[in-house]
């Protein structure tokens, strides 16, 4: 059998990556799957802003091309294939790409989660020209405009409050006729006079995917069939995330939620040695700053298990 690695990393967003990077220099000489796409979610987005160390920001996919070859600078073995089985009910662990095994004494799971979509090929073309899931990554650049925000959970809420801090309108369009939301967000929201709500109603398409931006959308009354065409500048779908943990289902505890379940400030899941970090075990924060924390945290935490279990 082939010798077990110290550490495989399963993903490569901000999280996957510092635990790489932390890893590597630990001269755990980790091996990281990165997906058959590799980076994550800021590669669908376009300037950053909010990720210390860069004064005029930076492009997503570019942000995440410096941090791949940070952690290959280290000596990181990169495979670019997705992980398709794992199992963390015998040592080593395995880790599963295809055909191919990697056992692994201790595995990090960075895999993400993935925000739910609309579906509609305009949303896809016109993703990082006005349309966005993340008001605190994208808002800034409609300071004093139109916004619009799908969905009526908690995040719809929380990012139409931040969206009204910025823009000049923001409507709220839900596809029924009462929110999910608690009440205490509901109220805040419904206080705002910036904010307004648009109910049982779809976006069905967004304009104008030949100009490349974002200028109007048109939307479908559910009970009427009734279409109407509304004139914003940036829209953000806030209809919720998938974590993305289908392999792990069975193997490590999982919250009902679906997020991984970590010991309450750790990365530990609920089979020692095996290690979650960034969004797939946080479904608050969700930021690339606290992903990649928390990816740091996962490769201090496998290097110490490994010390700690060392037999020679
Ligand atoms: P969520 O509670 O699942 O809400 C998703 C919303 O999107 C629902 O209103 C849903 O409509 C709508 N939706 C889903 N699919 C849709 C589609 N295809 N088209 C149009 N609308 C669609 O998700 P979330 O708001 O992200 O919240 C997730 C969890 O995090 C919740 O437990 C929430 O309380 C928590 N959270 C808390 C805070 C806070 O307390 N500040 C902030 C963010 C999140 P329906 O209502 O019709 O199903």
């Amino acid at each position: 059998m082939t010798v077990p690695r110290k550490v495989v990393i399963i993903g490569s967003g901000p999280a996957g990556y510092t635990a790489a990077i932390y890893a590597a220099r630990a001269n755990l000489a980790p091996l990281m799957l990165t997906g058959l796409v590799a980076g994550g979610q800021l590669m669908l987005t376009t300037l950053v802003e909010n990720y210390p160390g860069f004064v005029d920001g930076l492009m997503g996919p570019d942000l995440m091309e410096a941090m791949y070859k940070q952690a290959e600078r280290f000596g990181t073995e990169m495979i670019a294939a997705d992980a398709t089985a794992v199992d963390c009910t015998r040592r080593p662990f395995i880790v599963r790409a295809g055909d191919t095994e990697y056992p692994a004494q201790t595995v990090i799971i960075a895999t993400g989660a993935t925000a739910r979509t609309l579906g509609l090929p305009s949303e896809r073309a016109l993703t990082g020209r006005g349309v966005s899931t993340c008001a605190t990554c994208d808002g800034f650049f409609f300071k004093d405009q139109d916004i619009m925000v799908v969905g009526g959970g908690d995040s719809a809420l929380e990012e139409a409050l931040y969206l009204a801090r910025l823009g000049r309108k923001v409507d709220v369009v839900h596809r029924r006729d009462r929110l999910r939301a608690s009440k205490i967000m509901q109220e805040r929201a419904q206080k705002n006079p910036k904010i307004g709500f648009i109910w049982n109603s779809v976006v069905d398409e967004i304009f104008d995917v030949t100009t490349g931006k974002v200028r109007a959308v048109r939307l479908r009354d559910v009970q009427t069939g009734e279409r109407s065409e509304h004139a914003v500048d940036g829209l953000f779908v806030a209809i919720g995330h998938e974590p993305n943990t289908a392999l792990f289902r069975g193997q490590i505890d999982l919250l009902p939620n679906g997020y991984v379940k970590v010991l309450a400030g750790t990365t530990q899941t609920s089979v020692p040695g095996v290690f979650a970090a960034g969004d797939v075990q946080d479904s608050v924060w969700r930021q690339a700053v606290t992903a990649a924390g928390s990816g740091c945290m996962a490769a201090l935490e496998a290097e110490r298990y490994l010390e700690a279990t060392a037999t020679d």
